[in-house]
């Protein structure tokens, strides 16, 4: 018998993969998250990846685009540009997608994080974006965080059928793009760019999630964990976890914000 197909993080796993600041860390040493989202039409995307940010414990989170008022306004302690993602500053993990539209501004925003040297995570808007090429050229991880339909679309697929055969959808999604894809749904499944590697599911979320603006969330949570230095896998399985447990423990009606609001509970639940 070869390795499983399927494997599921358990508790301890997740405890001994949460980044902890002992006494010698700072803030740049916590890590730098840089959120490049939404846009003059969707501002509230770039204010919940930013929460998701800051819950999951980002030393700090650097904002690049056009909703930096709404994201002040919201959070204060965000260093916020309004220009490209290049002219943010340095940062160790890159979020790109939420809210952004597909403007000319949103496919630089893309291609310059796509760019870089750091972990990259892409969500929503930007998996319109992509292109195979460019991301199998990276030197550096790509995590892509799609849904039913957005993962459809990448593979050129309908939506039944990626419901309908999920694993094969993650798996072949992460070889194609050679990155590491979290395909989310009532329940999470993550695989790696290795093919041969199990797939890892994630089931402690609840259907309150399906609400507008929680994926937005997960992106700036998981980008929290990379920027931290968790490999990407492991970034994007924790990051589902502790997603899917503030959504359980908050228990009944929520909406995204609230999700964000609920994280340091779930990671205090988790260690
Ligand atoms: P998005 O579609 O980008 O807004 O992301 C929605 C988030 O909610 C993802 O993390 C999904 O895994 C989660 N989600 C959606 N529907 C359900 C459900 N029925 N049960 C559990 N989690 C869900
Ligand atoms: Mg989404």
């Amino acid at each position: 018998l070869g390795a499983p197909a399927l494997e599921a993080l358990q508790h301890a796993d997740v405890a001994a993969l949460l980044p902890r600041p002992t006494g010698e860390s700072d803030k740049y040493r916590r890590g730098v998250v840089g959120i490049a989202a939404g846009s003059q039409r969707y501002p509230g995307a770039a204010v919940l990846a930013v929460s998701g940010a800051l819950r999951a414990g980002a030393g700090a989170v650097r904002y690049a685009g056009p909703g930096g008022d709404a994201v002040l306004a919201a959070h204060p302690e965000t260093l916020v540009s309004a220009g490209p993602p290049h002219a943010a500053g340095r940062v160790q993990a890159w979020v790109v997608g939420p809210g952004l539209g597909d403007t000319a501004d949103a496919r630089t925003a893309v291609e310059q994080v796509l760019a870089s040297d750091v972990p990259v995570l892409v969500d929503a808007d930007g998996l319109r974006l992509l292109d195979a090429e460019t991301l199998r050229r990276r030197q550096a991880p790509t995590v892509l965080t799609p849904h039913a339909g957005e993962a459809a679309a990448l593979l050129g697929r309908a939506r039944e059928e990626v419901e309908a055969r999920r694993l094969d959808a993650v798996r072949e999604l992460a070889r194609r793009f050679g990155a590491t894809v979290l395909l989310k749904g009532s329940t999470t499944v993550v695989a790696g760019p290795d093919e041969g590697r199990a797939v890892r599911v994630n089931a402690t979320g609840t259907p309150w999630l399906a609400t507008a603006g929680s994926g937005d969330v997960l992106s700036g949570l998981t980008g929290s964990l990379l920027a931290a230095g968790l490999a990407p896998v492991d970034a994007a399985s924790v990051g589902a976890y502790l997603h899917g447990l503030a959504a359980r423990l908050a228990e009944g009606p929520l909406s995204a914000l609230d999700v964000a609001d609920a994280v340091p509970t779930a990671w205090r639940n988790a260690l």
